[in-house]
């Protein structure tokens, strides 16, 4: 029950005699952070966890340098939630409303659906290091997100896939748990090892109870799947933006020469605010003079 008792962790595992390959992510202490950072509603602290749990997840599977964007962008009043993560375990994520609130869905649970719109396609960008960055479509079909990123998994990567996301968040917005985990059958994994699975899946009850009720990540996963697993890696995660001065200076070449003079004759500076950590940065007046004679060239 402790919630501080737990660090923010990735697992990935075998199991059913390596028939079957385990993600699991507690993700926890960053999404509180996130989640303070971005002043979230409730409901957008789910719809953020949740996505980012998911970045962090498929990050930590490209391992290294490598990083994967995901961008959802469905028809609900958020609006698009990008979410990024590296193979070190480091993931931010964000949206374009994150502060919006609706009422209590079916059975008193946050809508995240409703906040994030049940149509939609969700984009996957993983740049690999090679010339052109792998891109994955698919259309969000429920806007809950657990079953959007398993249409994604069967659909655009072609992996079967089970997926689940959940964040307990309270009124006051501390997140009292929040987790996910992707479980993936091999090609070659037998009838009997697939239909045990999705029992077990299935009568698993909600995860974010798991994630409450377990403070050891390898007996979540137990309960999950049903069955023993082997460990073959364990890391940390956490919240990490990487924005800086010359990051925030590029994100004004969007600008006209026209707008970015009206700073020069208004001799005020403008002010960029990172979208992931909030973070702001005044720009120096000689450097929007430098992007001005840039765009004459
Ligand atoms: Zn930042």
């Amino acid at each position: 029950m402790e919630r501080s008792g737990a660090d923010d962790l990735y697992l990935r595992a075998v199991a059913y005699d390596g028939q079957v390959r385990v993600f699991f992510a507690r993700t926890t202490r960053s999404v509180e952070e996130i989640v303070r950072m971005q002043e979230t509603s409730m409901t957008g602290a789910a719809a953020l966890g949740r996505t980012g749990t998911m970045a962090a997840i498929m990050g930590k599977m490209l391992k290294g340098e490598k990083s994967v964007t995901i961008y959802v962008r469905g028809n609900g009043p958020i609006g698009t939630i990008i979410a990024l993560a590296d193979g070190e375990g480091h993931f931010r994520v964000t949206a374009q409303h994150p502060e919006i609130e609706l009422p209590l869905g079916a059975h008193g649970k946050l809508d995240v659906a409703g906040l994030v719109g049940r149509r939609g396609m969700i984009e996957v960008v993983k740049d690999l290091g090679l010339k052109e960055p792998y891109r994955g479509v698919s259309p969000i079909i429920s806007g809950e997100l657990a079953e959007d990123f398993t249409y994604y998994f069967a659909h655009s990567e072609q992996t079967p896939s089970a997926v689940g996301l959940g964040v307990l968040v309270r009124p006051d917005l501390t997140i009292e748990a929040a987790g996910g985990f992707l479980v993936q059958p091999l090609p070659d994994a037998g009838e009997t090892v697939i239909s045990s699975l999705e029992k077990h899946i299935e009568k698993m009850g909600a995860l974010t109870t798991l994630l409450q009720e377990e403070s050891d990540a390898e007996r979540i996963l137990r309960r999950i799947i049903g069955s023993d697993i082997e460990v073959l890696e364990r890391a940390p995660l956490a919240f990490r933006c990487d924005c800086s001065y010359e990051r925030s200076l590029g994100s004004l070449a969007v600008l006209t020469v026209e707008e970015l003079q009206a700073y020069i004759d208004q001799d005020e500076r403008p002010e960029v605010r990172c979208a992931f950590c909030k973070r702001r940065y005044l720009i120096e007046l000689s450097d929007v003079e430098a992007l001005i004679k840039r765009a004459h060239i």
